[in-house]
């Protein structure tokens, strides 16, 4: 008999509406407002370390102070489990604060991590989610100890908050290393997160890059790690854990994919050019769950390529602030310089079926499409907006799903298809954590579609899913399902 199904009173975020004209005005003077996030933590002793715009380096968004090792050792030394107090109240509270200050959050989540006003609205409205989700689920198991949170620059708001709260409302002490490019959005989370009354040995910020996350998985007596960026760092957690922490030690790893979707020959074209394009280029590409191969029946694929290069032409790329901005920046130099060396070679094999003219300054790189035989021909998950296409005959789509098994990953899949028998039996046979049909496949709800994936892409249990809170109590708690 497995746990009883997780199903909490509480309603998600309502979210800012940018079509009402007050509630723009105060987002961007908000955003006019805001100059700098300075965040010094004289317990640290690292540098103080600059963070820039990526659509602009000219431009400071901050500083803060990094880690250096031997804070990480202390930091696990002052940890303390949060075993009093209401965790449920103080986390409604912090969400509460998030909202409150969503303006401010915006405008931080723009110039560090160059996201777009749709993009940082649903960033806010899942970190405030995941808050009220596990805070609904806070329960006292006993055995708590230290966890170590390690984020991501992509969700770098959502998934740092998410992992945090299942941790805290568990009863834990958590360590959290936020990304090395975002660590401002995370000191500013932190801010509020203790000002709604979590203790500050409960919850402790370890900004730094990958050293910083290295020393801290190499506590004997840390509860667990959680996880969320390349399958190859996981790895390595993974191996650290196995030399330093008891056996059995939980890792959650969210890692990488190459999602792929299927469009069959019955889908509505129109239809499906939507779904590919916000799967695809929708925050630049820079989602795990983002569409990388597309398999396109051939009888339709002259006509669906067509369309959806017509559609590509219509995105602009500029200043993510900006409405009409549809892709904006990558995170940093280092993302655009590989991601464009990639697309040169495929340009160099005369793959390359169609591309936008990138801007001159700031790190953006243009929405692509390549052409592959299968997603064999994927040999590592690009980060951007970047799209590959095969081709399949009609009586193809068991071996697509078997090619696409046999790769390893499995995040996210989508189908588009007018067939219901189709629906059912690909459903049945796609290894993937998240499914969709006949829509995009990005964008998972909190507390409605729990996220995560399977195989290389992640160990479960789903994130804002029922089963995610019961990894966080170690012992005598049921510790499988996803
Ligand atoms: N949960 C996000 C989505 O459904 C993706 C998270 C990630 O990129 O790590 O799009």
């Amino acid at each position: 008999e497995g746990p009883e199904m997780f199903a909490p009173e509480r309603a998600n975020s309502k979210g800012w509406d940018q079509t009402h004209r007050p509630t723009l005005a105060a987002i961007d003077a908000a955003r006019g407002a805001f100059r700098k996030h300075e965040w010094h933590n004289t317990a640290l002793n690292g540098e103080s370390h600059e963070v820039r715009n990526p659509a602009d380096p000219a431009d400071l968004v901050g500083t803060v102070t990094y880690a250096t090792e031997a804070d990480a050792k202390a930091a696990h030394a002052a940890a303390t489990p949060w075993s009093t107090g209401d965790r449920a109240a103080i986390l409604n509270a912090a969400a509460d604060a998030y909202e409150a200050h969503a303006e401010e959050l915006f405008a931080i989540l723009h110039r560090e991590a160059g996201k777009s006003l749709p993009d940082a609205i649903g960033e806010v409205r899942e970190a405030v989610d995941f808050l009220r989700y596990y805070a609904a689920g806070s329960r006292d198991e006993g055995n708590t100890g230290t966890w170590v949170c390690i984020s991501p620059w992509n969700f770098p708001l959502a998934i740092f908050t998410g992992q945090i709260a299942a941790a805290l409302s568990m009863g834990n002490a958590v360590i959290a290393k936020p990304a090395e490019q975002t660590p401002l959005i995370a000191s500013r989370a932190v801010e509020l997160l203790h000002a709604a009354g979590v203790p500050t040995a409960a919850l402790q910020l370890l900004p730094g890059d990958g050293s910083t996350g290295a020393a801290l998985v190499t506590e004997p007596s840390l509860a667990g790690v959680a996880f969320t960026g390349s399958t190859e760092t996981a790895r390595r957690i993974r191996a650290s854990m196995a030399d330093h922490c008891a056996p059995g030690t939980p890792l959650i790893a969210e890692t990488g994919g190459l999602n792929a979707m299927i469009v069959d020959s019955t889908a509505l074209p129109e239809h499906a050019v939507r779904d590919i394009l916000a799967s695809s280029f929708q925050s630049a590409g820079q989602r795990c769950s983002a569409l990388r191969c597309l398999y396109v029946q051939e009888d339709i694929a002259p006509k669906l390529l067509t369309m959806l290069k017509g559609a590509m032409d219509t995105l602009q790329l500029g200043d993510p602030w900006e409405l009409s901005t549809d892709v904006g920046p990558v995170i940093d130099e280092e993302a655009r310089a590989s991601i464009a060396d990639y697309v040169a070679t495929a340009r160099t094999e005369g793959r390359v079926l169609h591309e936008l003219t990138t801007p001159d300054a700031g790190t953006f790189v243009a929405p692509t499409l390549i052409e592959v035989s299968d997603i064999d021909d994927l040999t590592h998950e690009v980060f951007g907006p970047v799209l590959h296409v095969a081709t399949f005959k009609a009586t193809e789509v068991d071996h697509v799903i078997e090619r696409i098994n046999a790769q390893g990953y499995g995040l996210t899949f989508g189908l588009h298809t007018r067939i219901d028998d189709r629906v059912q039996e690909v459903m049945d046979d796609i290894h993937v954590g998240n499914a969709y049909v006949n829509r995009n496949q990005i964008g998972a709800i909190v507390g409605s579609q729990p996220f995560g994936g399977e195989g290389l892409s992640g160990t479960g249990p789903k994130a804002g899913g029922p089963n995610y809170l019961t990894r966080f109590a170690p012992k005598g708690a049921e510790r499988t399902g996803t």
